[in-house]
């Protein structure tokens, strides 16, 4: 569909062609992102780690939806985090749902916080669904790669509220990152084994990300390495694919044996789920 919009973008992460996502649109209510992942894919957005509000954030949006049909998929967010701990006090993610609601839009939440809790009633009003990204169970070492984001054990009863409302919920257990958490696959998703579906992925480096897992972490030097073994796809570094496929067959399996429904984003190896973000989920 050829529209001209404004906040409200078709979903094309970079023209991927390993991209398998259905077709969607993209809505990022603020612009940069306080949570700070070293390994963050975004930070192409110049100064991204320092939070912005968009000016006239709420009647750009709502011109946009008028644009939509009704039921079309909204991503929020892909290059942020819709609720910031700024959210708290501004409520702007959750004037945005609410414009969501009235015109009658489907919905993905993608966030790492578990303030999407607050609009939890709102959200159970909604065609929606909720996925919440987990990279680690360790709380040091969560500190360490999203320093800015609320630590794990609060996202995962995040998940289990919105789970115990009837939401549908995934969760993205994504990045996966070798040399740092590579080994707690089976227990994080033994923690959300509640889930209807994972999403996961391996760690994709550009040379920035790079430069700050480095930095964060100098005992993977052997990054340089590893990654120059694997393929760059468009502009990203990929890990070598007989690793990327270990790694994800053991996701595949754990989830098999908890019967959830997974998936992988952006990586080229098949997967049974209907989607892989988990819309599919949404009623
Ligand atoms: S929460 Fe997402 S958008 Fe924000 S810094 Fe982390 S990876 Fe980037």
């Amino acid at each position: 569909m050829n529209l001209t919009m404004d906040v409200i973008k078709p979903f094309d992460p970079w023209k991927s062609p390993l991209c398998t996502c259905p077709e969607k649109y993209s809505l990022n209510p603020y612009t940069g992102c306080s949570h700070c992942c070293i390994y963050c894919y975004s930070t192409y957005i110049p100064n991204f780690y320092r939070l912005r509000i968009k000016k006239n954030l709420l009647s750009r949006v709502e011109k946009d939806l008028s644009k939509l049909p009704k039921h079309a998929l909204i991503s929020m967010s892909n290059s942020s985090d819709p609720y910031p701990p700024l959210e708290k006090k501004l409520g702007l993610t959750r004037k945005v749902l609410e414009l969501i609601k009235e015109h009658d839009m489907d919905l993905m939440i993608v966030t790492k916080s578990d303030i999407v809790t607050r609009d939890i009633g709102l959200i159970g009003e909604m065609n929606a669904a909720v996925s919440i990204s987990i990279t680690t169970l360790d709380k040091e070492l969560a500190a360490k790669l999203e320093p800015g984001a609320p630590e794990p054990t609060k996202r995962i009863e995040a998940l289990r509220r919105l789970h115990s409302e009837k939401i549908p919920v995934v969760l993205r257990l994504d990045p996966i990152i070798p040399g740092k958490s590579e080994g707690e696959i089976e227990k994080i998703i033994e923690e959300c084994s509640f889930v209807s579906h994972v999403v996961s992925s391996t760690l994709k480096l550009r040379f920035d990300s790079l430069r700050r897992m480095l930095n964060t972490f100098p005992e993977l030097e052997h990054y340089h390495k590893l990654y120059k073994k694997g393929e760059k796809i468009q502009n990203s570094f990929y890990l070598p694919l007989d690793l990327r496929k270990q790694l994800l067959e053991n996701v595949r399996e754990v989830c098999e044996r908890y019967g959830i429904g997974y998936a992988f984003c952006r990586e080229g190896i098949d997967f049974k789920a209907k989607s892989c973000d988990g819309s599919h989920l949404i009623r």
